[in-house]
């Protein structure tokens, strides 16, 4: 394993990151927010989607449900079985179906998505990590949101020591600058489906190298 490390600059990793995942397929709601489906409500509805679901996956689907129903009330008029079968490819589609009615009921009910931690989590089937999302993606305000991915890479970084997501949410929270909140998985998603790989990463020719630690990694490429 390389020794010769330089001190860890998180504005040069950045740098570096943005190098490295530039040639890669953004990660789902990234790549939904470009095509156009950047509300709120549609970031709420496709980190749903989104849950334990592929990003190869999940982008035609909710191109798909976007066609037929863009807005909470709209998406709340559709009757349980449409839903389902629009849904058809993502992971767990009818309690899925059953989510996006219920809060597409609430929030047409309300006036609007709620732009709050607390808010969001108070809609069904919604937890930290979809407010986190859509607080981030469909709102632009700074928020992190932690998958395996994120969790795995910051902590082989040694930029936090945490051994759940929700507490690598918490180190991050306290060290990491809020501009990097919502970039930062934006960035590990495609770095880590193929560079920063679960099993076997590709540190031989990670432009990282240098900054990470490569806490826990015994075998690499
Ligand atoms: S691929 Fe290796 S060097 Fe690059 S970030 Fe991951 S563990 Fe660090």
């Amino acid at each position: 394993m390389d020794t010769e490390k330089d001190p860890f600059d998180i504005d040069r990793v950045f740098r570096l990151l943005r190098q490295a995942v530039a040639g890669l397929p953004k990660a789902a709601m990234f790549a939904l927010r470009d095509a156009g489906y950047a509300s709120p409500f549609e970031q709420l509805v496709a980190a749903l989607i989104s849950a334990r679901t592929r990003d190869e996956t999940t982008i035609p689907v909710c191109e798909r449900l976007f066609a037929m129903a863009r807005t909470p009330a709209a998406m709340a008029a559709l009757d349980e079985a449409t839903l389902v079968r629009l849904l058809h490819g993502a992971t767990f589609p009818e309690p899925k179906a059953r989510d996006i009615l219920a809060l597409s009921r609430q929030i047409a009910a309300a006036g609007e998505v709620p732009a709050t931690a607390e808010g969001l989590t108070a809609l069904r089937g919604v937890g930290p990590k979809i407010a986190a999302l859509t607080l981030g993606v469909g709102f632009g305000i700074p928020a992190i949101s932690v998958d395996i991915h994120v969790h795995r890479i910051v902590n082989r970084w040694g930029y936090v020591a945490a051994s759940t997501p929700e507490r690598t949410m918490k180190a991050l929270e306290q060290t990491l600058p809020p501009p990097y909140w919502i970039e930062l998985n934006e960035r590990l998603v495609p770095f880590g489906k193929h560079i920063c790989t679960g099993e076997r990463p590709r540190c031989s020719t990670c432009l990282l190298l240098r900054q990470c630690r490569q806490v826990g990694v015994t075998e690499h490429r």
